[in-house]
């Protein structure tokens, strides 16, 4: 499992060369092409590094037949007051970026810089289905991160004007020219606020739809509320970090909080983060203000009880190509499954774009996305640290 990934330059023997390529693996950023591949890494890691490793089994199996699980990495006492943790995969195949990051740090020792208070647990691929599948959604079609609310279910009058321009029954291009079509009209007569608002902050009425959150609790969110319950509720102090890709500028990573300024949580992620934390429902986010997110329940969640906690929760969202390619690619996406064949040419076409829209795989996004991550964590641990 160490040969997952290939070193660099053989001819070059400057050693400080080898140990660069190490780091770096290969020229394309060396992400796993699979699944299997990602999650096969991350054990190893995981494993290496001494943590105690959990598994929650998926009902389902991958395209290729192979298992599907959440897993878990602890680090650390099981009763330490202090909780580091990380999620990946959330939205399945945004967990290639979020594996990479999680097996990096493994790889490199942040098992090792933990204080004595201070547990880490990782969580690897929260939508397995989606990450094996190359989807960012989960086996329901339901987007795992709006899929945490509650009825009475937000409304989304401006999705349902938009889903039949956004899911057509055929994917050409004079289907695609004319949901263009539909969606420029759209931003003309509501505005682009609206317009992103109608598509992306979620919609519980279309379940073929686009970030349908669903109406029950799907699968990974089950497994990851007995986490948070098992895991999280005996901290006092807690740092969570959910990883992410697909919005913002290319290699830009916004640290997202869903709370507002004033709230303990948006303080504490700023005192902790830095400056640049942003909140989805302040609107200085490249986010919209979503419902029913992962991270929200988490914070409901840890409120819940009474007990005086203090609690950092936030997402990294990493940019990779502009949001007019993403949203094509998911509308492909949605199609294929609703309509199409994954194993046709088209198909493998639309799985190689969709890869494509929430991955960069190139040197210089994975150093970056790599070294964010890694100054993140470290903020996170001295803000535990200092509490
Ligand atoms: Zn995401």
């Amino acid at each position: 499992m160490a040969q997952i990934l290939v070193g660099t330059d053989k001819a070059d023997k400057n050693a400080e060369t080898r140990r660069r390529g190490r780091q770096m693996r290969a020229t394309n950023g060396a992400f796993a092409q699979s699944y299997a591949e990602a999650r096969a890494r991350f054990l190893a890691a995981a494993e290496a590094a001494g943590a105690r490793l959990t598994s929650e089994a998926h009902p389902l199996r991958g395209p290729d037949g192979g298992a599907l699980a959440i897993d878990t990495a602890f680090i650390g006492p099981a009763d330490a007051p202090k909780l580091l943790a990380m999620t990946s995969g959330t939205h399945g195949i945004e967990g290639y970026t979020g594996s990479a990051i999680q097996s990096k740090l493994l790889e490199e020792g942040l098992g090792e810089r933990l204080p004595a208070d201070t547990a880490l647990l990782f969580i690897h691929a929260v939508n397995p289905w989606g990450f094996a599948h190359g989807r960012r959604v989960n086996e329901d079609n339901i987007d795992l991160n709006r899929n945490f609310a509650a009825p009475p279910f937000p409304e989304n009058a401006g999705y349902a004007l938009l889903h039949n321009a956004l899911v057509p029954r055929e994917w050409t291009e004079e289907t695609r020219a004319k949901s263009r079509a539909a969606q420029s009209e759209f931003i003309r007569t509501h505005g682009l606020g609206a317009f992103v608002a109608a598509l992306s902050t979620g919609q519980y009425t279309h379940p073929d739809g686009l970030f349908y959150g669903g109406r029950d609790p799907s699968w990974s969110n089950r497994v990851m509320r007995g986490i948070f319950e098992r895991e999280f509720l005996t901290r006092q102090t807690l740092a969570f970090i959910d990883i992410h890709t697909g919005l913002g500028e290319r290699g830009a990573g916004e640290l997202l909080c869903t709370e507002a300024p004033g709230h303990p949580v948006f303080e504490l992620g700023v005192k902790w983060m830095g400056p640049d934390v942003r909140s989805t429902s302040a609107g200085t986010s490249v986010s919209a203000d979503v419902r029913g997110t992962m991270k929200g329940a988490l914070i409901d969640l840890l409120a819940s009880d009474g007990k005086q906690r203090q609690t950092m929760a936030i997402s990294i969202e990493y940019g990779t190509v502009p949001q007019d390619r993403v949203g094509a690619a998911l509308q492909a996406d949605n199609w294929l499954y609703r309509h199409g064949d994954p194993e046709s040419p088209q198909g493998r076409e639309i799985a190689r774009e969709m890869r494509a829209v929430f991955l960069v795989e190139e040197a210089d996004w994975a150093e970056t996305i790599h070294e964010q991550a890694a100054r993140h964590v470290d903020n996170a641990l001295k803000g535990l640290a200092s509490s």
